[in-house]
């Protein structure tokens, strides 16, 4: 019996697809920089069915590749091009099981849509504070399996700050229930700490608990224009004295970056009267509807423009006009995505260290890869900011792996200087699976996150002989990220 036949002897038929048609939106990622093959895409509607798929998984010794909205910018639910692996979505897993008003919580299904969660808490006078420009197709097992960030997190955290409780699917099929909505906890190992963020190689994720937060009654935005990333932490020290936790996002992005984004998405409008060398995204939020932040703001950028630290801002007078602005911010990825080659990085420093960060790149990019833009964006309040080397569109083909590479190498050098990560948010995929990445602490290397069932690029022999299979192999030098 082929190994499929087994399947769809424990799963119902119509849960496994093998129409190439159906199954091609599966194989590439959001960016196109991967492109694989799959034996079948596997769409369980229930906890059970993702146990027996994981169970024969384990019994066929079948790589299992998790696939929520395919948002991922690591190219990490991507299958390898062996055609071996199956794809695993959990979108049909969609249920919000449960809000609690009186504990703040709320439990949703992996294949529920972020922005469906979004809604269901605000629908219940509550906020589900994680917001990511991929939010309309992102699902909550993409979110937890990555553990994403976005651009609440310097009042919220990532995803790891919002998760009580989990149910994940282990390799062997064991379903691990545990979806306490416990504030307090220390009844031993905290193991869905260890799945948060393990991209799909420990465990499927099929539901999370959440914790919720009051929901803002008031908000206020700006778009400040400003010299350099340097007047950027000024800034954010001048607004944390006058406005401490109502920071909500803070954001940067580079005048390239802007261009870019007003060129190649429609829809986007700079609402400043000139170009600026940096920009700087602000958003004040208050659960007390008396709270004074629009004023605040005004207040504070008014000091800041006196004290040189800006050049201009724009505040929003309604909410489309501060729609407008985030869309600004949000359009980043598609611009970059339209933009041609680019090679782009999700680098975290230290926030003190940014602007040092920044110079650093900008100096290797002008020495290295004259012919690049280099481009900068990100969630500058907790240190997260891409680098982005944007080559001409004329770069031949075949010096594109080349270059990713030696793009890479640097970045990654400066980055490792810095003490910093080489993924603050994104993950490490296929993108970075064995890339030589230094990680101070304690001297771990991104290429060797396979402990369970995930074949290491630079010991692909380690994977003989192992059994489960939460993961395909990584297929090293494929693309220039
Ligand atoms: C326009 C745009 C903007 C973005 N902005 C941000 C941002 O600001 N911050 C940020 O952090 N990210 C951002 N991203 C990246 C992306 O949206 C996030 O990584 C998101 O968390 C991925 O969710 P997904 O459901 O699409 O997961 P997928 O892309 O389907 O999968 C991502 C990884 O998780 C694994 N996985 C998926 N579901 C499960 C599951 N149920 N169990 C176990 N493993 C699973 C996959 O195998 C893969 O390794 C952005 C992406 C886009 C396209």
């Amino acid at each position: 019996m082929s190994s499929l036949a087994a399947l769809r002897a424990v799963l119902d038929p119509a849960a496994i697809v093998t129409d190439p048609q159906v199954l091609a939106p599966h194989l590439n990622d959001w960016r196109g920089k991967h492109q694989g093959a799959a034996l079948a895409l596997l769409r369980p509607r229930t906890v059970e069915e993702v146990s027996a798929i994981l169970r024969w998984a384990t019994a066929t010794r079948t790589s299992v590749v998790p696939q929520g909205g395919n948002t991922g910018l690591s190219g990490g639910a991507t299958p390898d091009a062996s055609g071996a692996a199956v794809v695993l979505s959990l979108a049909r897993l969609n249920r919000i099981r449960a809000i609690d008003s009186a504990g703040d919580t709320l439990t949703a299904e992996a294949g529920c849509i972020l922005a469906d969660v979004q809604q269901a808490a605000a629908a219940n006078d509550r906020l589900f504070p994680l917001s990511l420009g991929s939010e309309g197709s992102c699902q909550i097992g993409g979110v937890v399996a990555t553990n994403a960030g976005g651009i609440n997190v310097i009042r919220y955290g990532t995803v790891r700050d919002l998760v009580l409780g989990l149910e994940y699917v282990r390799a062997d099929g064991a379903v691990i229930h545990g979806l306490r909505p416990l504030r307090k906890d220390n009844a031993g190992y905290a193991l869905r700490e260890l799945v948060i963020g393990s991209e799909g190689t420990l465990a499927i994720v099929t539901a999370a608990t959440f914790r919720l937060f009051p929901r803002p009654r008031v908000s206020a935005t700006a778009l400040c224009g400003l010299a350099s990333p340097v007047e950027a932490l000024q800034l954010l020290a001048l607004l944390r004295q006058a406005a401490g936790e109502r920071i909500s996002s803070f954001e940067l992005m580079c005048d390239g970056e802007m261009s870019l984004t007003l060129d190649l998405v429609p829809g986007t409008a700079l609402p400043l009267e000139r170009r600026h060398s940096w920009y700087v995204f602000i958003e004040l939020a208050d659960s007390d509807a008396s709270g004074r932040v629009g004023e605040l703001l005004t207040e504070t950028l008014g000091t800041a423009l006196e004290q040189g630290l800006l050049q201009d801002a724009a505040i929003p007078q309604s909410e489309a006009q501060a729609k407008a602005i985030w869309h600004l911010r949000f359009a980043v990825a598609e611009a970059n995505r339209r933009a041609g080659l680019s090679v782009s990085h999700d680098t975290s420093v230290a926030v003190a260290d940014v602007p040092a960060f920044i110079a650093a790149v900008e100096a290797m990019a002008a020495e290295r890869f004259p012919e690049a833009r280099t481009l900068f964006v990100g969630h500058v309040g907790d240190g997260n900011i891409h680098v982005i080397l944007l080559f001409p569109r004329e770069t031949p083909a075949e010096r594109h792996a080349d270059l990713g590479h030696a793009v890479n190498a640097q970045v990654f050098a400066i980055t490792s200087d810095f003490g910093g990560s080489p993924t603050a948010e994104h993950g490490i995929g296929r993108s970075l699976a064995g890339a030589d990445v230094a990680c101070p602490a304690g001297g771990a290397r991104a290429h060797a996150r396979g402990q369970a069932g995930f074949r290491s690029a630079r010991h692909p022999q380690s994977r003989r002989g192992a059994r489960a299979t939460v993961k395909q192999p990584c297929d090293r030098g494929k693309s220039p990220e």
